[in-house]
């Protein structure tokens, strides 16, 4: 078992009727002037809107709002809100929204010359406005970690960075407000945060309490999807799910582990670099089970394990094809051709999605593979 330390300095409020409770929450970081980000306008019909803006009222916060974040966000998006944020003397940022908005609120909290300098050091320390968060969409896991991914649509990269001072100070999650999500983002939301515990659970640490809680966060992730699939009122399965994709990304799932091998969150990024139409859960659910089969005789028994303990299997090969076929009843597309990724772009998004340089700690990967991964994805 290895060492590790173990800190996550986000508070978390879960639970019905809970956004009322975001005023006194930045009030209580003696932030006077915030940045409100939001997505399409969305949040104005499902009530998320009205109940934030009263509570900040009530304290007395001064809000200066900015929408049109758009899935797959942009680095000239966050410049934007850089310059506005850094203009108006904005003392905290407030991201409404899944995970695309929660990314640009925090590459925007940061104040410096250019924000892409952070996506190329990666791992920065650099000072940063407190942020607070309202999750609309569970899926990132952005609003229980401290980092962001964004896309410099000039040179098609979507990178990430990671740093500490951007974990948010407060994160509300009100599972209720995800009720009338359309169904494929329930399900986008679903995969993203599968992919995100797969990637650390199949670095094969031997730290059992970090695998069995992967393990049981699978199966949860499975069973509350396939349940809100028949009924998307089922609250406890909407707060499963939502709690589940938080905890994805808040560190437990890597105590103990060697790291994350990113390598179907690269080859997705490498996807929507060249498609940004493709969304992010969609492009997961084709790259991943292709991924699992190109790995599993890497380490034959991890796989094995993965496939007796969450889908029940005695094989990879036929927990593979359950998940593919679960992806399916879900509404997934499972090939590349059906997300209209066209046939000559997979040497380029290959070579794209190995640019970043990712940790290969599953099996080493060069352009060759990832181009092999994807051929076979393709039908
Ligand atoms: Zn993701």
């Amino acid at each position: 078992m290895q060492n590790f330390e173990f800190n996550n300095p986000t508070h978390i409020i879960f639970g019905k009727d809970t956004i009322g409770r975001i005023g006194e929450s930045v009030a209580a970081q003696g932030v006077k002037k915030l940045l409100f980000i939001a997505g399409g306008g969305s949040i104005k019909t499902n009530g998320v809107y009205e109940q934030a803006s009263k509570s900040l009222e009530k304290e007395g916060i001064e809000v200066l709002e900015a929408w049109g974040i758009q899935p797959n966000p942009i680095l000239s998006k966050v410049r934007e809100l850089v310059k506005i944020a850094k203009a108006q003397k904005v003392d905290g940022v407030l991201a409404v929204g899944g995970g695309s908005v929660i990314d640009t609120a925090v590459a925007a909290a940061i104040y410096v010359d250019d924000a892409w300098e952070l996506f190329e050091q990666r791992f920065t320390n650099t000072p940063a406005l407190p942020v607070f968060t309202i999750l609309t969409l569970s899926a990132a896991g952005s609003e229980f970690d401290a980092g962001a991914v964004i896309t410099n649509e000039e040179e098609k990269k979507k990178w990430f960075f990671m740093n500490p001072n951007v974990a948010p100070k407060v994160s509300i999650i009100d599972p209720s407000v995800q009720a009338k999500l359309p169904w494929y983002q329930t399900v986008n939301g679903a995969v993203d945060a599968m992919s995100h515990i797969m990637e650390t659970y199949f670095t094969a640490g031997d730290n059992e309490v970090t695998l069995a809680l992967c393990e049981s966060l699978l199966r949860t992730l499975i069973s509350s999807t396939d349940r809100l699939q028949k009924n998307e009122d089922d609250y406890a399965a909407r707060g499963s799910l939502a709690w589940a994709a938080a905890l994805a990304l808040s560190g437990v799932c890597h105590v103990g582990q060697t790291g994350a091998d990113s390598t179907p969150h690269a080859l997705e990024h490498g996807i929507s670099a060249f498609y940004p139409e493709v969304s992010h859960g969609a492009g997961l659910a084709v790259v991943n089970p292709g991924w699992i089969e190109y790995c599993a005789h890497a380490n034959p028994d991890h796989f094995a394990r993965w496939a007796a303990n969450v889908w029940e299997c005695d094989s990879v090969e036929n927990a593979v094809a359950v998940f593919r076929s679960r992806l399916k009843q879900w509404g997934h597309p499972v090939t590349l051709k059906e997300l209209g990724v066209e046939k000559e772009r997979l040497g380029a998004i290959s070579e794209n999605a190995l640019a970043f340089k990712l940790p290969a700690l599953v099996k080493e990967m060069k352009v060759e593979d990832m181009e092999l991964i994807l051929k076979a994805a393709y039908q």
